[in-house]
């Protein structure tokens, strides 16, 4: 069965509740969701479906169980803010596993290098959203703590809406910029302080890269591992309650 095979039958159908009830039951972050809003999400999940495009890449066959797996990860995000929120872009394409996006670097001499770097997903401004399905089924699962390469990449979908990926995100009714910098600025300087000196901490190092995967790596502690993140920085955990209208602590 070929992609467009899967489009045209799975677009204008809704989930089976197998299908859901066992995507579901795989992830436990979405477990925990009352009844409600896992009817909510499935609602959301089968929208998000038939509005965007999912391309297989690097030998991978597609099935129902990839697509609604990182449709319904990538949904939790917004089930507070609605489907518009990933209104600019509309394909993701699945890799088997970790893939090699080249890069070209100039350096400070002006010299370009040619590098290859090896992802578990990435997500292009304007573009799509690259994810690996290895790495997508990893989150929950024991010594992932905190990890959600679908989150990740679907919360940098979030901050390009309203431009570069630099942390600050479309903020609606509510959250001034200004409110959002006096919280989310310190959390980030605090972090990098920690990991320039060394210390082991337990949100992902790669997070003090810049504003943008403070962002993206918070975004995945905040609905995966919600304790974590609301004692490490219990401010920024209560912007995000405030900014993803979710409390995931409360369900957890
Ligand atoms: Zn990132």
């Amino acid at each position: 069965m070929g992609l467009f095979d899967w489009l045209r039958r799975t677009k204008p159908t809704a989930i089976s509740d197998t299908l859901w009830q066992s995507t579901v039951d795989k992830l436990p972050f979405l477990r925990c969701l009352t009844v409600d809003a896992q009817k909510q999400l499935k609602t959301l999940t089968e929208a998000f479906l038939a509005e965007k495009e999912f391309t297989a890449a690097g030998g991978l066959v597609l099935s129902d169980e990839i697509c609604v797996s990182i449709a319904a990860q990538g949904c939790l995000p917004i089930l507070g803010l609605g489907l518009s929120a990933y209104r600019d872009w509309v394909g993701i394409i699945v890799y088997p596993d970790e893939f090699v996006v080249q890069r070209r670097i100039e350096d400070d001499h002006g010299i370009v290098h040619e590098l290859d770097d090896v992802l578990s997903g990435e997500a292009w401004a304007g573009g799509p959203l690259l994810i690996s399905w290895q790495d997508a089924q990893l989150s929950g699962q024991a010594g992932y703590e905190g990890y959600n390469v679908v989150i990740h990449e679907f919360a940098h979908k979030l901050d390009m809406l309203n431009g570069d990926a630099d942390g600050i995100p479309a903020l609606h009714s509510g959250i001034r910029e200004a409110d959002w910098l006096a919280v989310f600025d310190p959390a980030f300087a605090d972090f990098c302080t920690r990991v320039d000196a060394g210390e082991e901490t337990r949100i992902d190092p790669y997070a003090s890269q810049d504003e943008g995967e403070f962002f993206a790596v918070a975004s995945e502690t905040f609905f995966v591992s919600p304790a974590l993140l609301n004692t490490d920085y219990p401010a920024l955990y209560q912007l995000f309650c405030r900014y993803y209208r979710q409390d995931p602590l409360a369900r957890a």
